[in-house]
């Protein structure tokens, strides 16, 4: 049984050829994990492939793996959810982004909305977060790397719908449907869930979106709907739409 899973986005994962793995792997293989000559952690190359890597060297200058025979990730939904999720104060946008990879997530748009906190993001703090999507990907079992988009306006991310996609877009003020009622419309309508590839999903930030950004989102074909009675916060929101989408659509299963 491997002891770790590691992201190698840059390199090729050959079977039986050796290398040397970049300093924070090594790192964790040699001083966290304790492992020796011998021992085996997983590599994943974030498209959807993973291989067992038997550690062959281990000193304080390096760790040399051998590589195994490269297999195709088990646990990656059928079905592209998408979050365009307002922007929130850092630390919650963060937490956000590790439960929702968890969940199985494939892209993440962060939206500029009239009420978002922040209009620009440096590219220090993307770093970061593709940072927080690689170690959820690692420790969840998943094998595809989310896509973490720039930053979008509302307009720019209603507008680029994808086709045979639904856009569902959760708002406080509206009664009805409730998410799943009106994704299992739309699967009904696609002629099941097989015919439903591509799903995204619209959360505001902390101040919420604003009437006339619901109203852009239903003339774009958006479908308003509700997550219940209460006011959850923007990430609590997040993650709750995205486990029922991907519920609904068989993918936690
Ligand atoms: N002020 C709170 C905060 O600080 O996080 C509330 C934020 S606001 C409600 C965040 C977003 O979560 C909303 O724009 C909406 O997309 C979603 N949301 C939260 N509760 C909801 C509900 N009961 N029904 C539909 N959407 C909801």
């Amino acid at each position: 049984m491997s002891a770790g899973r590691f992201l190698l986005l840059e390199t090729p994962l050959t079977e039986d050829t050796e290398i040397e793995l970049p300093f924070e792997v090594a790192h964790q293989a040699r001083d966290v994990l304790r492992l020796g000559v011998g021992g085996t952690i997983r590599l994943l190359d974030g498209a959807g492939g993973e291989c067992p890597a038997q550690l062959i060297e281990v000193s304080r200058k390096r760790v040399m793996v051998r590589l195994g025979a490269r297999e195709e990730g088990l646990f990656d939904p059928p079905v592209r959810v998408t979050l365009c999720l307002g922007m929130l104060k850092a630390a919650k946008f963060e937490v956000a982004l590790q439960k929702c990879t968890e969940l199985g997530v494939a892209t993440f748009v962060p939206l500029l909305t009239e009420r978002a906190v922040r209009d620009e993001v440096s590219e220090a703090k993307l770093r970061r977060w593709r940072g927080i999507l690689a170690e959820a990907l690692e420790q969840c079992g998943g094998s595809h790397m989310p896509e973490l988009a720039a930053p979008q306006s509302l307009s720019q991310a209603l507008a680029d719908l994808p086709p045979g996609g639904i856009a569902l877009f959760p708002w406080e003020e509206t009664r009805e449907p409730s998410l799943r009622v009106a994704l299992e419309e739309a699967v009904a309508q696609a002629g099941g869930i097989e015919h439903m590839h591509k799903v995204r999903l619209f959360i505001g930030p902390e101040g919420g979106f604003s009437p006339a950004e619901a109203e852009l989102a239903g003339r774009h074909g958006a479908r308003l709907v509700t997550l219940g009675q209460r006011i959850l916060r923007a990430e609590t929101a997040a993650i709750v739409a995205s486990a029922l989408a991907l519920d609904a659509l068989g993918a936690l299963e």
